[in-house]
């Protein structure tokens, strides 16, 4: 056995056996009676990664769902990977709704059908039999850190603290995720960025107790009226944002990434028709990817006071309130930025009412630029496979334990995902390509050797 695709062809039905057998562990986070099954697949994933090659394997606890560590050290002057992955998988409700049985996987159409089968145990298994890979034919170019989570689909409540408590078993070069998508079955994507978020409560007070709006109305400044306004002054005219200093630590992504971002097929038609709008709007001189992806956004998410029951009532509200956030970008720091709508709104705010503004809730955005080592390898490993450079996407949305790990490890990570959008993940009829699973495999170890190689010249 020596080529990739030999080792593949000839234990096809041995890794799906393996896959499967994890696949059939309900191993749902959100529900506490299936808290033994949590164990169960840690323990799975400890004999897993053993059987593949690790030095050591071992369940840990947390505070919440245990974790599997694993490891295999070959030369400690050598670079070291980090393999992050979930166990856990999302509740399967509406369940009449799945056309096979969750959580006994079946083949059909090329596909593995069952919750789990790509989100996240079918795109984690890719790396257990990489590594097996490297391991069997003596090509592991570095050394390997597997840590196997069950609470990621809940928000890894407990994983912060893990990180905190763990930091020198944790040490690693980089920290290597498959839990995103491509763009599709041939076209490879890297996650590059995800934006970050804080959030606000926002309370504009006048009169107080709520007025007659015929003997007051005219006289006595409305505080609907004048939270509708702020609002209203913290978008420029081009849709830019206008709140002071909030753009100071916008990074500029550069021409070239900017190019490369934009090769991602985007239907302007099939994106307004799906949401019902007739047109888009946004901040002028950025396309819809660059707007969601390299861009901070401005939302108001609530806005309430005053009368809102069946009828009429002539009301002058004594408060409004609304909920604000922000998405950030790279270089921006929530807790920076949670100060400035304090600050903004109380600057433009007429003396007529007062402002409270409530910081409740915040995260960093995360970027892994396109010339660190580790997305040079991952688009080198990439390319051999696929014969296609990858797509770098930034993600509008965010995965908060990416943030925490570059804050308490001090590691970039590298998101290669072999999802597709397809995949139906946390939905009935979840599934996973075999072809998607067995190209994983064939990439990860080039990712490896590339890495390895980028790092020694370093
Ligand atoms: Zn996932």
């Amino acid at each position: 056995m020596n080529s990739i695709n030999q080792f593949i062809e000839e234990n096809k039905n041995r890794f799906l056996d393996e896959l499967f057998s994890l696949i059939r562990i309900p191993s749902i986070s959100a529900e506490k009676e299936h808290r033994d099954d949590m164990y169960k697949a840690a323990n799975r994933w400890k004999e897993l990664l053993l059987e593949a090659g690790a030095n050591k394997a071992e369940v840990l606890e947390t505070a919440g769902n245990p974790v599997t560590f694993a490891e295999k050290i070959i030369d400690a002057s050598l670079p070291t990977i980090l393999v992050y992955a979930h166990m856990d998988v999302m509740p399967v409700d509406p369940v009449d709704l799945w056309k096979t049985t969750p959580f006994e996987p079946v083949i059909q159409d090329g596909k593995i059908w069952a919750r789990g089968a790509d989100d996240d145990k079918g795109q984690s298994f890719i790396h257990a039999k990489a590594f097996e890979y490297m391991v069997k034919t003596n090509t592991l170019p570095c050394n390997v850190k597997f840590i196997i989570e069950g609470e990621e689909e809940i928000g890894s409540p407990s994983l912060a603290k893990f990180c905190e408590d763990n930091k020198e078993m944790l040490k690693a070069d980089v920290i290597l995720v498959s839990d995103t998508t491509m763009v599709s079955p041939d076209q490879p994507a890297v996650t590059t960025g995800l934006r970050g978020l804080t959030y606000w409560d926002v309370e504009v007070t006048g009169p107080n107790r709520d007025l007659h709006s015929g003997l007051f109305g005219g006289a006595v400044a409305n505080p609907i009226v004048v939270l509708s306004q702020m609002i209203a002054k913290c978008l420029n005219p081009d849709n830019s944002i206008a709140i002071a200093n909030f753009n100071n630590d916008v990074a500029e992504v550069s021409a070239e990434e900017r190019e490369l971002l934009n090769r991602r097929p985007f239907n302007a038609d099939e994106y307004k028709k799906a949401i019902g709008v007739d047109e888009l709007s946004g901040e002028e001189g950025y396309t819809t990817t660059e707007r969601t992806g390299i861009r901070p956004s401005f939302d108001v998410c609530g806005i309430w006071g005053g009368y809102t029951g069946e009828g009429t009532k002539t009301v002058l509200p004594s408060v409004a309130h609304a909920k604000i956030s922000c998405r950030l970008v790279p270089n921006q720091n929530f807790q920076q930025v949670s100060q400035l709508l304090n600050d903004y709104f109380q600057q433009i705010a007429p003396k007529s009412v007062k402002v409270k503004v409530t910081y409740l809730h915040g995260g960093n955005p995360y970027v892994c630029p396109i010339d660190h080592p580790a997305y040079v390898a991952a688009e080198k490993a990439l390319i051999d496979v696929f014969g296609k450079q990858p797509i770098p996407v930034r993600s509008g949305g965010s995965i908060p334990i990416i943030t925490t790990f570059e804050e308490i490890l001090g590691i970039k990570s590298i998101l290669i995902g072999f999802g597709l959008d397809g995949d139906a993940i946390h939905s009935p009829n979840e599934s996973f390509p075999l072809e998607n699973l067995w190209n994983g495999i064939r990439t990860i170890p080039n990712f490896y050797r590339y890495f390895a190689e980028l790092n020694a010249v370093k």
